[in-house]
Protein backbone atom coordinates (compact mmCIF):
# COMPACT_ATOMS: atom_id res chain seq x y z
CA UNK A 1 0.00 0.00 0.00
CA UNK A 2 1.22 3.63 -1.09
CA UNK A 3 0.83 6.03 1.75
CA UNK A 4 2.02 8.76 0.33
CA UNK A 5 -0.18 10.89 -0.62
CA UNK A 6 0.54 14.87 -1.86
CA UNK A 7 -1.71 17.81 -2.36
CA UNK A 8 -1.08 20.89 -4.14
CA UNK A 9 -2.51 23.34 -2.10
CA UNK A 10 -2.87 22.51 1.47
CA UNK A 11 -5.95 24.07 3.45
CA UNK A 12 -6.05 24.73 7.00
CA UNK A 13 -9.64 25.10 8.24
CA UNK A 14 -12.96 24.71 6.51
CA UNK A 15 -14.35 27.84 7.25
CA UNK A 16 -15.48 30.81 5.75
CA UNK A 17 -11.78 31.86 3.81
CA UNK A 18 -10.67 28.04 3.68
CA UNK A 19 -13.67 26.56 1.74
CA UNK A 20 -13.65 29.32 -0.50
CA UNK A 21 -10.07 29.51 -0.62
CA UNK A 22 -10.28 25.33 -2.30
CA UNK A 23 -12.92 26.22 -4.11
CA UNK A 24 -11.09 29.03 -6.15
CA UNK A 25 -7.85 26.81 -6.54
CA UNK A 26 -9.65 23.70 -7.38
CA UNK A 27 -10.97 25.48 -10.22
CA UNK A 28 -7.33 24.45 -11.87
CA UNK A 29 -8.23 20.95 -12.72
CA UNK A 30 -4.82 20.36 -12.26
CA UNK A 31 -4.43 20.77 -9.13
CA UNK A 32 -4.77 18.13 -5.86
CA UNK A 33 -6.35 20.30 -2.98
CA UNK A 34 -7.29 19.21 0.47
CA UNK A 35 -9.08 21.04 3.33
CA UNK A 36 -7.32 20.08 6.88
CA UNK A 37 -10.61 20.84 9.33
CA UNK A 38 -10.27 19.76 12.60
CA UNK A 39 -13.95 19.63 12.78
CA UNK A 40 -14.64 21.21 15.87
CA UNK A 41 -17.81 20.82 17.78
CA UNK A 42 -17.86 24.59 18.54
CA UNK A 43 -18.36 24.71 14.70
CA UNK A 44 -16.44 27.83 12.48
CA UNK A 45 -17.45 31.18 12.54
CA UNK A 46 -18.55 31.07 9.34
CA UNK A 47 -21.27 28.57 10.70
CA UNK A 48 -22.91 30.32 13.23
CA UNK A 49 -22.49 33.84 11.14
CA UNK A 50 -25.84 35.66 10.43
CA UNK A 51 -24.13 34.84 6.97
CA UNK A 52 -24.27 38.06 5.30
CA UNK A 53 -22.47 39.46 2.51
CA UNK A 54 -21.31 43.25 2.18
CA UNK A 55 -20.47 43.78 -1.18
CA UNK A 56 -20.64 46.87 -3.50
CA UNK A 57 -22.11 47.20 -7.12
CA UNK A 58 -23.56 44.14 -7.21
CA UNK A 59 -26.21 43.47 -9.73
CA UNK A 60 -28.77 42.47 -6.75
CA UNK A 61 -28.17 45.98 -6.07
CA UNK A 62 -28.43 47.43 -9.64
CA UNK A 63 -31.93 45.56 -9.73
CA UNK A 64 -33.20 46.98 -6.24
CA UNK A 65 -32.08 50.82 -7.65
CA UNK A 66 -28.41 51.18 -5.64
CA UNK A 67 -26.07 53.24 -6.47
CA UNK A 68 -22.88 51.88 -5.14
CA UNK A 69 -19.71 50.83 -5.68
CA UNK A 70 -16.32 48.69 -4.46
CA UNK A 71 -14.80 52.91 -3.73
CA UNK A 72 -17.36 53.92 -1.89
CA UNK A 73 -17.52 50.65 0.09
CA UNK A 74 -14.02 51.38 1.21
CA UNK A 75 -14.09 54.46 2.04
CA UNK A 76 -17.04 53.35 4.77
CA UNK A 77 -14.90 50.75 6.14
CA UNK A 78 -11.66 52.93 6.42
CA UNK A 79 -14.74 55.69 8.29
CA UNK A 80 -15.76 53.92 10.34
CA UNK A 81 -12.45 52.28 11.48
CA UNK A 82 -10.84 55.91 11.71
CA UNK A 83 -8.19 54.81 9.11
CA UNK A 84 -6.79 52.23 11.29
CA UNK A 85 -6.26 49.99 8.36
CA UNK A 86 -4.55 49.70 5.04
CA UNK A 87 -6.26 51.31 2.49
CA UNK A 88 -5.17 49.00 -0.12
CA UNK A 89 -5.41 46.13 1.11
CA UNK A 90 -9.22 47.61 2.09
CA UNK A 91 -9.81 48.86 -1.36
CA UNK A 92 -8.63 45.29 -2.62
CA UNK A 93 -11.06 43.39 -0.84
CA UNK A 94 -14.07 45.78 -1.54
CA UNK A 95 -13.48 45.41 -5.16
CA UNK A 96 -13.40 41.44 -5.42
CA UNK A 97 -16.64 40.87 -3.10
CA UNK A 98 -19.02 41.41 -5.79
CA UNK A 99 -17.25 39.38 -7.90
CA UNK A 100 -17.73 36.62 -4.95
CA UNK A 101 -20.74 37.34 -4.08
CA UNK A 102 -22.22 37.22 -8.03
CA UNK A 103 -20.34 33.88 -7.51
CA UNK A 104 -22.00 32.17 -4.48
CA UNK A 105 -25.08 32.81 -6.52
CA UNK A 106 -24.28 31.46 -9.82
CA UNK A 107 -21.86 28.98 -8.96
CA UNK A 108 -22.93 27.60 -6.21
CA UNK A 109 -26.42 28.21 -5.88
CA UNK A 110 -26.93 30.17 -2.97
CA UNK A 111 -30.14 31.78 -2.94
CA UNK A 112 -28.01 35.36 -2.35
CA UNK A 113 -30.48 38.43 -2.53
CA UNK A 114 -30.08 41.86 -0.74
CA UNK A 115 -31.29 42.11 2.66
CA UNK A 116 -32.05 45.77 3.04
CA UNK A 117 -33.70 44.21 6.52
CA UNK A 118 -30.27 43.44 7.62
CA UNK A 119 -28.40 46.85 8.66
CA UNK A 120 -25.10 46.77 9.72
CA UNK A 121 -23.47 49.79 11.01
CA UNK A 122 -21.51 52.32 9.16
CA UNK A 123 -22.45 50.81 5.48
CA UNK A 124 -24.12 54.19 3.62
CA UNK A 125 -26.09 52.52 1.79
CA UNK A 126 -27.93 48.90 1.70
CA UNK A 127 -25.30 46.51 0.64
CA UNK A 128 -25.80 43.16 3.05
CA UNK A 129 -26.52 40.33 1.11
CA UNK A 130 -28.29 36.91 2.52
CA UNK A 131 -29.83 34.13 1.67
CA UNK A 132 -33.13 34.18 0.96
CA UNK A 133 -34.77 33.09 4.31
CA UNK A 134 -32.09 34.70 6.41
CA UNK A 135 -31.06 30.82 7.60
CA UNK A 136 -27.21 32.89 7.87
CA UNK A 137 -23.69 31.55 7.83
CA UNK A 138 -24.49 27.68 8.46
CA UNK A 139 -26.33 27.90 4.66
CA UNK A 140 -23.92 29.49 3.43
CA UNK A 141 -21.22 26.76 4.53
CA UNK A 142 -23.35 24.18 3.60
CA UNK A 143 -23.49 25.61 0.29
CA UNK A 144 -19.81 26.02 0.00
CA UNK A 145 -19.18 22.29 0.97
CA UNK A 146 -21.32 21.02 -1.91
CA UNK A 147 -19.30 23.44 -4.48
CA UNK A 148 -16.76 21.17 -2.88
CA UNK A 149 -18.05 18.05 -2.94
CA UNK A 150 -18.73 18.55 -6.41
CA UNK A 151 -14.88 19.65 -6.94
CA UNK A 152 -13.21 15.87 -8.28
CA UNK A 153 -10.00 17.25 -7.53
CA UNK A 154 -10.64 18.80 -3.50
CA UNK A 155 -10.92 16.43 -0.59
CA UNK A 156 -12.22 17.44 2.82
CA UNK A 157 -10.50 15.80 5.75
CA UNK A 158 -12.08 16.21 8.63
CA UNK A 159 -12.96 12.52 10.01
CA UNK A 160 -10.65 11.29 12.70
CA UNK A 161 -9.10 7.42 12.09
CA UNK A 162 -7.01 7.21 14.78
CA UNK A 163 -5.03 9.04 17.55
CA UNK A 164 -1.50 8.46 17.23
CA UNK A 165 0.49 10.21 20.08
CA UNK A 166 -1.00 12.10 23.24
CA UNK A 167 1.59 14.76 25.01
CA UNK A 168 0.61 15.51 28.26
CA UNK A 169 1.08 19.63 28.80
CA UNK A 170 3.17 19.80 32.12
CA UNK A 171 3.82 22.47 33.68
CA UNK A 172 7.26 22.95 35.38
CA UNK A 173 8.99 24.55 37.92
CA UNK A 174 12.79 25.25 39.28
CA UNK A 175 12.69 23.67 42.32
CA UNK A 176 14.66 26.06 44.31
CA UNK A 177 11.87 28.91 43.04
CA UNK A 178 9.49 27.00 46.47
CA UNK A 179 6.84 27.25 43.90
CA UNK A 180 4.35 24.15 45.20
CA UNK A 181 0.85 25.32 43.03
CA UNK A 182 0.16 26.83 39.67
CA UNK A 183 -1.92 29.62 42.07
CA UNK A 184 1.81 30.59 43.06
CA UNK A 185 3.02 31.16 39.64
CA UNK A 186 0.92 34.91 39.37
CA UNK A 187 3.22 37.64 38.76
CA UNK A 188 6.10 35.26 38.63
CA UNK A 189 8.87 35.14 34.64
CA UNK A 190 6.37 31.90 33.13
CA UNK A 191 6.47 30.88 29.53
CA UNK A 192 3.47 29.50 28.74
CA UNK A 193 4.53 27.30 25.77
CA UNK A 194 6.63 28.25 22.72
CA UNK A 195 5.37 30.94 20.52
CA UNK A 196 2.51 29.79 18.77
CA UNK A 197 1.90 26.90 20.14
CA UNK A 198 -1.22 25.17 21.40
CA UNK A 199 0.31 24.68 24.99
CA UNK A 200 0.86 28.12 24.82
CA UNK A 201 -3.11 28.79 24.35
CA UNK A 202 -4.27 26.08 26.56
CA UNK A 203 -1.82 27.41 29.53
CA UNK A 204 -3.11 30.98 28.98
CA UNK A 205 -7.21 30.18 28.82
CA UNK A 206 -6.44 27.89 31.82
CA UNK A 207 -4.71 29.89 34.12
CA UNK A 208 -7.41 32.31 32.99
CA UNK A 209 -10.12 30.50 33.84
CA UNK A 210 -8.66 30.13 37.41
CA UNK A 211 -7.31 33.81 37.44
CA UNK A 212 -3.67 33.16 37.59
CA UNK A 213 -1.83 35.97 35.90
CA UNK A 214 1.89 35.10 35.21
CA UNK A 215 3.85 37.47 33.98
CA UNK A 216 4.28 35.34 30.07
CA UNK A 217 7.77 35.26 28.84
CA UNK A 218 6.86 34.36 25.16
CA UNK A 219 9.73 32.80 23.49
CA UNK A 220 11.06 28.81 21.54
CA UNK A 221 12.06 26.06 22.79
CA UNK A 222 15.96 26.94 22.89
CA UNK A 223 15.14 30.09 24.05
CA UNK A 224 13.22 28.55 27.30
CA UNK A 225 16.09 25.90 27.88
CA UNK A 226 18.36 28.93 28.27
CA UNK A 227 16.25 31.17 30.03
CA UNK A 228 15.68 28.28 33.06
CA UNK A 229 19.10 27.53 33.29
CA UNK A 230 19.62 31.13 33.59
CA UNK A 231 17.11 31.75 36.13
CA UNK A 232 15.52 34.14 34.14
CA UNK A 233 11.77 32.85 34.54
CA UNK A 234 10.45 30.33 36.90
CA UNK A 235 8.91 27.74 34.57
CA UNK A 236 7.50 26.78 31.62
CA UNK A 237 4.50 24.63 30.21
CA UNK A 238 5.84 21.75 27.69
CA UNK A 239 3.79 19.08 26.00
CA UNK A 240 5.76 15.82 26.91
CA UNK A 241 6.65 12.63 25.70
CA UNK A 242 3.41 11.02 26.37
CA UNK A 243 3.04 11.18 30.16
CA UNK A 244 6.30 12.28 30.74
CA UNK A 245 8.97 15.03 30.06
CA UNK A 246 10.29 15.52 26.57
CA UNK A 247 13.47 15.94 25.86
CA UNK A 248 14.06 19.72 25.88
CA UNK A 249 12.75 19.53 30.11
CA UNK A 250 14.98 16.54 29.96
CA UNK A 251 18.02 18.92 29.31
CA UNK A 252 17.15 21.24 32.05
CA UNK A 253 17.18 18.81 34.42
CA UNK A 254 20.47 18.08 34.07
CA UNK A 255 21.42 21.32 35.05
CA UNK A 256 18.60 22.58 37.14
CA UNK A 257 16.18 20.47 39.94
CA UNK A 258 12.34 20.54 39.03
CA UNK A 259 9.40 20.50 40.02
CA UNK A 260 6.13 19.75 38.10
CA UNK A 261 2.88 20.94 38.89
CA UNK A 262 -0.86 19.41 38.56
CA UNK A 263 -4.24 20.90 38.02
CA UNK A 264 -6.45 19.49 41.08
CA UNK A 265 -9.46 17.85 39.56
CA UNK A 266 -11.69 20.55 40.70
CA UNK A 267 -9.23 23.12 38.30
CA UNK A 268 -10.18 20.25 35.76
CA UNK A 269 -13.64 20.39 36.17
CA UNK A 270 -13.83 24.31 36.47
CA UNK A 271 -11.87 24.99 33.58
CA UNK A 272 -13.82 22.22 31.49
CA UNK A 273 -16.84 23.93 32.54
CA UNK A 274 -15.70 27.39 31.23
CA UNK A 275 -13.82 26.21 28.12
CA UNK A 276 -14.98 22.68 27.19
CA UNK A 277 -13.11 22.40 24.09
CA UNK A 278 -9.66 21.68 25.81
CA UNK A 279 -8.84 17.53 26.27
CA UNK A 280 -7.65 16.42 29.75
CA UNK A 281 -5.76 13.76 30.97
CA UNK A 282 -4.96 12.26 34.56
CA UNK A 283 -1.64 11.38 34.23
CA UNK A 284 -0.89 8.24 35.49
CA UNK A 285 0.82 7.78 39.02
CA UNK A 286 5.02 7.39 38.37
CA UNK A 287 4.71 8.89 35.11
CA UNK A 288 6.59 11.89 36.59
CA UNK A 289 9.15 10.78 39.23
CA UNK A 290 7.79 10.83 42.36
CA UNK A 291 4.48 11.81 41.28
CA UNK A 292 0.52 10.19 42.15
CA UNK A 293 -1.59 10.51 39.35
CA UNK A 294 -2.83 14.11 38.62
CA UNK A 295 -4.72 15.74 35.58
CA UNK A 296 -2.95 18.07 32.89
CA UNK A 297 -4.33 19.23 29.77
CA UNK A 298 -3.03 17.63 27.08
CA UNK A 299 -1.97 17.74 23.11
CA UNK A 300 -3.09 14.93 20.93
CA UNK A 301 -2.36 14.38 17.63
CA UNK A 302 -4.53 12.24 15.44
CA UNK A 303 -4.98 10.75 11.70
CA UNK A 304 -8.18 11.73 9.74
CA UNK A 305 -9.44 10.95 6.67
CA UNK A 306 -12.48 12.15 4.57
CA UNK A 307 -16.00 10.61 4.64
CA UNK A 308 -15.61 9.44 0.95
CA UNK A 309 -12.94 6.78 2.25
CA UNK A 310 -15.02 3.80 1.70
CA UNK A 311 -16.30 3.01 5.42
CA UNK A 312 -14.88 -0.79 4.85
CA UNK A 313 -11.77 0.48 3.66
CA UNK A 314 -11.12 2.79 7.24
CA UNK A 315 -12.33 0.11 9.34
CA UNK A 316 -9.23 -2.00 7.89
CA UNK A 317 -7.04 0.64 7.84
CA UNK A 318 -7.86 0.88 12.00
CA UNK A 319 -8.00 -2.31 12.37
CA UNK A 320 -4.78 -2.76 11.10
CA UNK A 321 -3.24 -0.70 12.76
CA UNK A 322 -4.22 -1.84 16.51
CA UNK A 323 -3.62 -5.60 15.24
CA UNK A 324 0.05 -4.61 14.66
CA UNK A 325 0.40 -2.09 17.28
CA UNK A 326 3.53 -3.42 18.51
CA UNK A 327 5.34 -1.28 15.42
CA UNK A 328 3.56 1.40 16.15
CA UNK A 329 6.29 2.29 19.30
CA UNK A 330 8.80 2.38 16.72
CA UNK A 331 7.69 5.64 14.87
CA UNK A 332 6.24 7.70 17.38
CA UNK A 333 6.90 7.34 21.14
CA UNK A 334 3.19 8.45 22.82
CA UNK A 335 1.51 6.29 24.39
CA UNK A 336 -1.72 6.35 22.34
CA UNK A 337 -1.20 2.71 20.85
CA UNK A 338 -1.10 1.26 24.30
CA UNK A 339 -5.10 1.94 24.48
CA UNK A 340 -7.20 2.50 21.23
CA UNK A 341 -10.34 3.33 23.63
CA UNK A 342 -8.02 6.53 24.22
CA UNK A 343 -9.62 7.48 20.29
CA UNK A 344 -13.38 7.28 21.22
CA UNK A 345 -12.92 8.69 24.62
CA UNK A 346 -10.28 12.03 23.75
CA UNK A 347 -11.48 12.60 20.58
CA UNK A 348 -12.83 16.32 20.25
CA UNK A 349 -14.17 16.04 16.42
CA UNK A 350 -16.15 13.12 14.86
CA UNK A 351 -14.63 9.81 13.64
CA UNK A 352 -14.88 8.24 10.98
CA UNK A 353 -17.68 5.69 10.37
CA UNK A 354 -15.25 3.24 9.56
CA UNK A 355 -13.57 3.92 13.35
CA UNK A 356 -16.48 3.69 14.54
CA UNK A 357 -17.57 0.39 13.68
CA UNK A 358 -14.03 -0.89 14.90
CA UNK A 359 -13.63 0.67 18.28
CA UNK A 360 -17.63 -0.70 19.04
CA UNK A 361 -16.05 -3.82 17.84
CA UNK A 362 -13.94 -3.73 20.45
CA UNK A 363 -16.52 -2.66 22.73
CA UNK A 364 -15.46 1.10 23.68
CA UNK A 365 -18.84 3.24 23.78
CA UNK A 366 -18.42 6.06 21.05
CA UNK A 367 -20.31 9.16 22.59
CA UNK A 368 -22.86 10.80 20.38
CA UNK A 369 -20.80 13.68 19.50
CA UNK A 370 -18.36 11.69 17.93
CA UNK A 371 -20.59 9.84 15.46
CA UNK A 372 -21.04 12.21 12.21
CA UNK A 373 -24.98 11.69 10.48
CA UNK A 374 -23.71 9.09 7.92
CA UNK A 375 -22.46 6.98 10.51
CA UNK A 376 -25.61 6.94 12.50
C1 LIG B 1 -21.91 35.43 15.75
C2 LIG B 1 -21.15 35.87 14.55
C3 LIG B 1 -21.81 36.52 13.53
C4 LIG B 1 -21.10 36.95 12.42
N1 LIG B 1 -21.79 37.51 11.37
C5 LIG B 1 -21.15 37.87 10.25
C6 LIG B 1 -21.86 38.35 9.12
O1 LIG B 1 -23.08 38.44 9.12
N2 LIG B 1 -21.15 38.72 8.03
C7 LIG B 1 -19.78 38.61 7.99
O2 LIG B 1 -19.19 38.95 6.95
N3 LIG B 1 -19.07 38.13 9.02
C8 LIG B 1 -19.72 37.73 10.14
N4 LIG B 1 -19.03 37.21 11.19
C9 LIG B 1 -17.58 37.07 11.05
C10 LIG B 1 -17.26 35.86 10.16
O3 LIG B 1 -17.96 34.73 10.63
C11 LIG B 1 -15.76 35.57 10.17
O4 LIG B 1 -15.09 36.75 9.77
C12 LIG B 1 -15.39 34.45 9.20
O5 LIG B 1 -16.12 33.28 9.48
C13 LIG B 1 -13.90 34.19 9.30
O6 LIG B 1 -13.60 33.13 8.44
P1 LIG B 1 -12.38 32.16 8.76
O7 LIG B 1 -12.37 31.12 7.68
O8 LIG B 1 -11.16 32.97 8.98
O9 LIG B 1 -12.73 31.52 10.19
P2 LIG B 1 -13.82 30.44 10.56
O10 LIG B 1 -15.05 30.61 9.75
O11 LIG B 1 -13.97 30.46 12.04
O12 LIG B 1 -13.12 29.07 10.15
C14 LIG B 1 -11.92 28.61 10.75
C15 LIG B 1 -11.94 27.09 10.65
O13 LIG B 1 -10.62 26.59 10.93
C16 LIG B 1 -10.74 25.44 11.74
N5 LIG B 1 -9.46 25.29 12.44
C17 LIG B 1 -8.93 26.09 13.39
N6 LIG B 1 -7.73 25.63 13.76
C18 LIG B 1 -7.48 24.53 13.03
C19 LIG B 1 -6.39 23.62 12.95
N7 LIG B 1 -5.33 23.78 13.72
N8 LIG B 1 -6.46 22.58 12.08
C20 LIG B 1 -7.57 22.41 11.30
N9 LIG B 1 -8.63 23.25 11.33
C21 LIG B 1 -8.57 24.29 12.18
C22 LIG B 1 -11.93 25.72 12.65
O14 LIG B 1 -12.51 24.53 13.19
C23 LIG B 1 -12.87 26.42 11.68
O15 LIG B 1 -13.72 25.50 11.00
C24 LIG B 1 -19.71 36.76 12.33
C25 LIG B 1 -19.05 36.10 13.35
C26 LIG B 1 -19.75 35.64 14.44
C27 LIG B 1 -19.02 34.89 15.53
Amino acid sequence: MNWDYEVDVAVVGGGACGLMTALRAGHSPSLRVAVFEKGSRLMSNAQISSGTLAAAGTRFQKAAGIVDAPERHAEDVIRKNHGRCDRDVVLALCSAAPRYVEYLADALGHPVELAPDMSRVGHSVPRLHSDKGRTGGATLVKNLKRGLAAAPNITFVDKLLWMYSISANLVVVREETGIKSIYELSGKKFNPGFRGSAVEKSSEVAFGVLGIKPDWQRMGTADVVDAMKDKRIVGFAKAGAGYGHDASTMDIATQVPLRTLPYSEEDMKKIKAARPHIPWVKVPAGSIKGMGEFWTTVSLAFVAASKDMPPELAYRLVKAIWDGQEHQPQSVMGVAYKNPGLSAQLALSPLHAGAIKYYRELGFKVPDHLVPPEAK
